[in-house]
């Protein structure tokens, strides 16, 4: 595993590293997961979309997986035309999305027009995966 110690650069999620520091207990929906981190991470980011701080589409983790973004974001349920999330509206299909677990670089792909990330909401998926990975891949905590 690569640990890094570089600062994480928190452009979209306002959920900063003080809001899951600050938890002392994870929700029960995460409690058996074997990375509590994750498991922290989930409950503040619920915490923060319950109270209106946090859009779904900016969240590093999944409630619906329970997993970190990256771990994930290649389900269909990630796929949505109304929001354009891993979606090209000129062709009416799924993005592919390929994540780079060895250099943490993710990228989209149209299958139908070949198409890379060209819109915001490419690029903050993009971010968000990458974020994700650098998270998951820390050592905790991380510091702001
Ligand atoms: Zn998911
Ligand atoms: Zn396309």
């Amino acid at each position: 595993m690569t640990v890094t110690t570089e600062r994480v650069c928190w452009t979209t999620s306002p959920v900063e590293p003080d809001d899951v520091l600050r938890l002392d207990t994870v929700s029960p929906r995460y409690a058996d997961l074997a990375d509590q981190r994750l498991a922290l991470y989930l409950t503040a980011e619920d915490e923060a979309e319950d109270g209106r701080r946090l859009l779904p589409d900016l969240r590093l983790t999944c409630h619906t997986h329970r997993r970190w973004l990256h771990d994930c974001v290649s389900s269909p349920l990630h796929v949505n035309a109304w929001t354009r999330s891993r979606w090209c509206r000129p062709c009416e299909q799924e993005l592919e999305v390929a994540v780079d677990h060895v250099d943490g670089r993710v990228a989209v792909s149209c299958p139908g027009c070949g198409r890379g990330a060209e819109n915001v909401v490419d690029y903050v998926l993009i971010t968000n995966c990458e974020t994700s990975l650098r998270l998951a891949r820390s050592p905790w905590p991380v510091l702001p």
